[in-house]
């Protein structure tokens, strides 16, 4: 991945929301019995910024310079 394409990953995440409107920071989906997502629905975009935002940390790793 070169920079142009990390740069373009990274827009599209910053354009997600970084937290909940209702819980904030805190977008890990609670323990139950019905798989979830996120914390709320309202708080998907959220949790898979998140999980993104990881995903692309770990990818630039190998960027090449
Ligand atoms: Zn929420």
């Amino acid at each position: 991945m070169d920079r142009a394409d990390a740069a373009a990953l990274r827009a599209a995440i910053t354009a997600l929301p970084a937290r909940c409107r209702y819980h904030g920071d805190n977008t890990e989906p609670s323990e139950s019995l019905i798989h979830r997502e996120a914390c709320c629905d309202t708080g998907i975009p959220a949790q898979r910024r998140k999980h993104a935002e990881a995903i692309l940390a770990r990818l630039a790793g190998e960027v090449r310079v």
